[in-house]
């Protein structure tokens, strides 16, 4: 049976640091358009934390590791994504305490128990154009995927990083009702959601990372993983 190790998710942490610093400046310039600027600076400054604590933090399993993620993203991620993200990463830490690998099962479990926390921190669901628009259809796949027992993990992360991508074009056009974006309102429509777009960069350079071959169809998305 297919497994994600204990490394695997320490290197996609890592990766997804590099994502996040990398476009410090491009996420403020997309959240400028219907929000208030700081998205890329608030998770850039908490990234920043977790790229030089990474290689040092309690890795004793799984879950340890991404409570202590959880708690550096809490501490150093400012504005709405601290919470937000802090607690998707203390979510998932709960069923994989323990755990030094994990089956395609129990990740997708980890992962919906983020989203639903993530859910419940927020107040937002499905349509609300946040990055949940994203990480729900994600979290479905990845459910799916574990039901059906599919063993090649690259087909799954390439199926994700699709979903992901495909979200910033299904959602462009809704008006935010949630989030910062939203006390905007009609001036949120047409700009895409800088958190779904953050998602699906993350995803395309896992991609990337882990040598799946995978061509961002969202412009922002093929700005932000070149
Ligand atoms: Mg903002």
């Amino acid at each position: 049976m297919a497994t994600i190790s204990l490394s695997t998710i320490e290197q996609g942490i890592d990766t997804t640091a590099d994502t996040v610093i990398r476009n410090e400046s491009y996420f403020s310039d997309l959240d400028g358009l219907a929000g208030d600027g700081d998205f890329g600076t608030s998770l850039a400054t908490g990234f920043k934390v977790i790229k030089k604590d990474l290689p040092d933090l309690d890795k004793s399993d799984i879950g340890t590791m991404l409570l202590k993620i959880s708690m550096i993203v809490s501490k150093h991620v400012g504005g709405s994504s601290g919470p937000i993200w802090g607690t998707g990463f203390m979510k998932a830490a709960m069923p994989t305490k323990g755990k030094s690998e994990l089956t395609l099962q129990e990740f997708a479990d980890a992962i919906g128990n983020a989203v639903d926390g993530i859910m419940a921190r927020g107040g937002a669901k499905l349509g609300d154009k946040t990055l949940l628009d994203a990480v729900i259809p994600v979290a479905e796949k990845l459910k799916d995927h574990a039901e059906k027992g599919t063993e090649d993990l690259a087909e799954v992360l390439k199926d994700c990083a699709t979903i992901a991508d495909g979200a910033v074009e299904t959602t462009r056009s809704l008006v935010a009702h949630r989030g910062r974006a939203s006390q905007v309102g009609e001036r949120s429509a047409n700009t895409p959601d800088p958190g779904i777009v953050a998602i699906a960069t993350i995803l395309a350079d896992w991609c990337k990372a882990n040598s799946v071959e995978y061509t961002p169809a969202a412009p922002e998305v093929a700005k932000a993983s070149a």
